[in-house]
C-alpha cells in the first residue's frame, strides 16, 4: 500500500485513551476498523498489544533486473507511463517503471487515488513480490515511496520489519503502518502496572520502550529485550493472581481435618481387589496427610491412562466417610460418572457405605428423595457431573471432593458447593489432628469459611513447566508406574491406502476371539456436521460387517444414543456378545474391556494428541496373551498433524506425549482457553521463558506476601489491571 510517510497521528478528537476505538485513528476507516475487529483489535490498547509474530529482513534495494522472482524485493526506478483502467472486473492503476536494467509493470487494484499521486518522470522506490506476467516482471499492490530528491535518498538498507498476525484483507504491512502512525499517540498512554521499586530491580527496558521496540526494533536484540519485558509483565500478573489466590485460601478457608490411622488405612484398602502399587501408595499417603489438616487440600493427581487413579480417588472419599462426613466424585460426563459409580459400587459391595449416582436421567420423586437424603447426611458418597453436583445438591457435611476431569481442566475454579454450615465459622483447629473427634463445634471464634478438600485427577500429565504456570496453586502427586501385568501396546500409523490390510488383520484377530474398537471422528458434538458423522459411524459399522466380518457381531455407539442403549451396547461388548465396536470418542473414557486388544482409529489426524492417547488407553487393559495393537489411519495434511502422528507413534508414555503436545501447540492453546478458563498467555512462551517465569513467580510471591490485598497505594494500578485480567477466572476476591 502506498503512503510510507505518516502524515498525522490521530484525528482531531478528544484525547485518546487506551480504550479509544481504533477508528479514531487517522488511516483507519470504518471498513478497516471492521477488519481490525476480526483480529480482535478494537481499541488502541488492543492495537498496541497486537504483537508481531516474527520479524523479517527487508531486502535491500537492487536493480529491477535483479529482483528475485516470486519473492519480496525492493528496487527503484523512473515512472515512464501511468494508466487508470476503470473498466473490467477490478479497476486498476497501472504504471511502468524503468531503470538501467529492466522494465517493471506495476498494478494497484482499486487505487483510483493514485491518479493524483504518481506521474511519469517521478522516481519511486517499490517493494513487493515480483512475478512473471506474460513473460515480463510485474508487481501487484507493492508498497511504494516517491523519492523527491532521488540523488540524495540513499539506497535502502536491509531493515528489520515486524510481521503481524494478519488477514488477507488486512495484510501485515497495513497493520505495520497503522501501528507506526499510532505509536506517538499510544506510547504516552502506557503506564506500567508494576510498582517502581520492582521495575527498577528488573534491569529491563521500561514498558513504554518495550512496546516501541517490539513494534519497531532497530535490531534483533531490541526485539528480544522488548519481548522479554512484555513476557515478564504477563507472567508476573498471572503469578501474582495465583499467589494472592493461594494466600486468600490459606487465610480464609478451612476444611474439616480428617482422622487417619493404620486401622482406617487397613479398612479402606481391604475394599480394593488388589494391593496398591508403590506409586499409588505414595500418592495415597500424600493425600492422607493433606486430609488431616484444616488447610483445604488442593491436590492434583496425575497418572497415565490405566495407572489406577480410581482407587486413589476412592481412598480419599472413604477417608471422609470413615470420619462420618461426605464425599463427592465429579466426572466430566454422565457416562463416566456412571462408570465410576458402577466400579466403585462393586468395590464397596457388602460395606455399609451409602453411595448414590446423580444424573440428569434421575427425575421426579426419586431425585427429590436423593437430594434430601444427601442434605441430611444419609448418603456418604455422591457421584455425578460437576454441573449437577454444584448446582443442585446441598450437602450435609462435604469433606472431600474429587474431580475426575481427565484431560479437561478447570481446576483453578473451586466449584462453589452448597452445604450446611458453609457460611458459618469454625474455631481455629491449630492443625491438631488427633484433637477433633469428628464433630467440631461450630461458630466459636476465628472467621474462616468452610471448604471441602479438593482432589483433581488428570490422565493428561501436565508438563512440569506448566504445572507452575496454570496450576501454581495445586500440589501435584504423580502415579508414575502402571499396575503390574500390562502388556505394552504396539502402535502403527498408516495411510488410508493400508486400510484394507488393516481391517483384514483386525478380522483375523477377531477370529482368534479377541475384540476390537474402531473409532471414527466426531468433530464436535454441537457441530452441524455431526449428523453426517454419526451416520458414518453406522455406515462404517455396516461396511465392516459386510466386507470383513460377515460372521461377527459389529455394533455402533455414539453420544447421541440414549443412556440405556449405550449401556446395553457397552455391556454386550464387555460380555463378548459384540466383537467389534465402532465408536466415536465416547469411548475415550470408558469401562474396561480386558479382552479388547485391537483398536483402529480412522482419520486420526483429526484428533488431538491427548485424545489419541486416551483412546489408545482403552486397549491393553487386561493380561491378555496377545499383544495389544493400535493402528492410527491418518492422512496428515498439516505440519501439526504430521507432528502429532509422529509423536503418538513414537511413544506410549503419557508424560512424553504431553510434552510433545505442548511443543506442537504451544502454551497458548495447550489446554485451550475453554478448558482451563484462563486468558491465554500472549507473549510468554513456555517452556522457553521458564527462567523468566521463575523470576516472576519469586517477585510475585514476595509482593503478595508484603501486600496480600494490594491496598498499598503504589499497587493501585496493579490491582486494577489484575482484576481486569484474572479477576473472574481466578475468582479473585476484590477486598478493596
Ligand atoms: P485410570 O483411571 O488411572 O485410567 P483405573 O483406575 O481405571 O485407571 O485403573 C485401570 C485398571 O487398573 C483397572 O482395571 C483397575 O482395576 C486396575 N488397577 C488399578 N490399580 C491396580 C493395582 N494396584 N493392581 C492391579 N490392578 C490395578
Ligand atoms: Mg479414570
Amino acid at each position: 500500500m502506498p503512503g510510507a510517510t505518516p502524515d498525522s497521528t490521530s484525528k482531531n478528537n478528544p484525547p485518546a485513551t487506551l480504550r479509544s476505538k481504533v477508528i479514531e485513528l487517522h488511516g483507519v476507516s470504518t471498513k478497516r476498523a471492521k477488519l481490525f475487529a476480526r483480529l480482535g483489535v478494537h481499541t488502541l490498547g488492543d492495537l498496541i498489544r497486537h504483537l508481531p509474530l516474527r520479524y523479517t529482513f527487508e531486502h535491500s534495494e537492487g536493480a529491477i533486473g535483479d529482483l528475485p522472482m516470486n519473492a519480496v524485493g525492493s528496487a527503484r526506478g523512473t515512472v515512464v507511463r501511468t494508466r487508470w483502467v476503470a473498466q473490467g472486473r477490478r479497476p486498476r492503476f497501472q504504471a511502468t517503471v524503468q531503470d538501467h536494467s529492466d522494465t517493471l509493470s506495476v498494478t494497484w487494484f482499486n487505487a483510483r487515488y493514485l491518479r493524483d499521486k504518481l506521474h511519469p518522470g517521478m522516481t519511486v522506490r517499490l517493494q513487493g513480490k515480483t512475478t512473471a506476467y506474460q513473460g515480463y516482471p510485474q508487481m501487484v499492490n507493492p508498497t511504494f515511496e516517491v523519492l523527491t530528491d532521488s540523488a540524495e535518498t540513499e539506497a535502502k538498507e536491509e531493515r528489520f520489519r515486524p510481521v503481524y498476525p494478519a488477514t488477507e484483507d488486512l495484510p501485515s504491512g497495513v497493520i505495520e503502518r497503522v501501528i507506526a502512525d499510532a505509536l506517538p499517540t499510544i506510547l504516552p498512554l502506557i503506564r506500567d502496572p508494576l510498582p517502581d521499586d520492582l521495575v527498577s530491580r528488573l534491569n529491563m527496558p521500561t514498558l513504554c520502550d518495550a512496546f516501541r521496540w517490539v513494534h519497531q526494533p532497530e535490531h534483533e536484540e531490541q526485539a528480544a529485550a522488548a519481548r522479554r519485558r512484555l513476557s515478564y509483565n504477563e507472567l508476573f500478573l498471572l503469578q501474582l493472581g495465583i499467589a494472592l489466590k493461594r494466600l486468600y485460601n490459606e487465610r480464609h478457608l478451612k476444611a474439616p481435618a480428617l482422622r487417619h490411622s493404620e486401622a482406617i488405612d487397613e479398612h479402606i484398602c481391604a475394599r480394593f481387589p488388589f494391593d496398591l502399587t508403590d506409586a499409588q501408595r505414595r500418592v495415597v499417603n500424600e493425600i492422607a496427610s493433606d486430609l488431616q489438616r484444616t488447610q483445604p487440600m488442593n491436590r492434583l493427581v496425575q497418572g497415565d491412562v490405566g495407572s489406577g487413579k480410581t482407587v486413589v480417588a476412592l481412598y480419599a472419599l472413604l477417608m471422609a466417610v470413615s470420619n462420618r462426613k461426605q464425599g463427592a466424585l465429579m466426572a466430566p460426563t454422565e457416562l463416566l460418572a456412571e462408570q465410576h459409580f458402577t466400579s466403585i459400587t462393586s468395590m464397596l459391595e457388602g460395606s455399609n457405605v451409602r453411595i448414590e449416582l446423580l444424573t440428569g436421567a434421575l427425575t421426579g420423586a426419586a431425585r427429590e428423595s436423593l437430594l434430601s437424603r444427601v442434605e441430611v447426611g444419609e448418603v456418604d458418597i455422591v457421584v455425578g457431573t460437576q454441573a449437577l453436583l454444584t448446582e443442585t445438591v446441598q450437602f450435609n457435611e462435604l469433606a472431600v471432593v474429587v474431580v475426575d476431569e481427565q484431560h479437561r481442566f478447570g481446576v483453578m475454579q473451586r466449584a462453589a458447593f452448597r452445604q450446611r454450615g458453609s457460611k458459618e465459622t469454625e474455631p481455629e483447629n491449630a492443625g491438631n489432628v488427633d484433637d477433633s473427634a469428628g464433630d467440631t463445634p461450630k461458630a466459636e471464634r476465628g472467621g474462616k469459611q468452610l471448604s471441602p478438600h479438593y482432589l483433581v485427577m488428570t490422565a493428561t500429565p501436565i508438563p512440569r513447566t506448566l504445572s507452575l504456570t496454570i496450576f501454581g496453586d495445586l500440589d501435584v502427586s504423580t502415579i508414575d508406574r502402571l499396575p503390574p501385568g500390562r502388556t505394552p501396546i504396539t502402535t502403527r500409523v498408516v495411510g488410508q491406502d493400508k486400510s484394507d490390510e488393516v481391517y483384514k488383520y483386525l478380522a483375523k484377530r477377531v477370529e482368534l476371539g479377541e475384540q476390537a474398537y474402531v473409532v471414527v471422528p466426531i468433530i464436535d458434538a454441537d457441530d452441524s456436521t455431526s449428523a453426517r458423522t454419526l451416520k458414518s459411524v453406522r455406515e462404517h459399522a455396516k461396511m465392516l460387517e459386510e466386507n470383513y466380518l460377515p460372521e461377527r457381531k459389529v455394533s455402533a455407539i455414539h453420544g447421541r444414543l440414549k443412556r440405556p442403549t449405550r449401556e446395553r451396547i457397552m455391556y454386550n461388548f464387555r460380555e463378548g456378545r459384540v466383537d467389534v465396536l465402532v465408536a466415536t470418542t465416547v469411548i475415550e473414557v470408558g469401562v474396561d474391556v480386558p479382552n479388547a486388544t485391537v483398536m483402529v482409529v480412522e482419520h486420526a489426524e483429526r484428533f488431538g494428541l491427548a485424545s489419541l492417547h486416551q483412546l489408545r488407553g482403552r486397549i491393553g487393559r487386561g493380561t491378555h496373551a496377545s499383544k495389544p495393537l493400535c493402528v492410527f489411519i491418518a492422512e496428515p495434511n498439516t505440519e501439526d498433524a504430521t507432528q502429532r502422528m509422529a509423536a503418538i507413534g513414537s511413544t506410549t508414555d503419557g508424560f512424553k506425549i504431553a510434552e510433545h503436545d505442548l511443543q506442537i501447540r504451544g502454551m497458548g492453546d495447550f489446554f485451550g482457553t475453554r478448558q482451563h478458563g484462563l486468558p491465554p498467555l500472549r507473549v510468554a512462551r513456555i517452556p522457553d521463558d521458564m527462567e523468566l517465569l521463575q523470576q516472576a513467580r519469586r517477585d510475585a510471591d514476595q509482593l503478595a506476601h508484603a501486600d496480600p490485598t494490594l491496598t498499598n497505594e503504589s499497587h493501585t494500578l496493579l490491582k486494577t489491571v489484575l482484576m481486569q485480567h484474572y479477576g473472574e477466572t481466578l475468582t479473585l476476591i476484590d477486598v478493596g
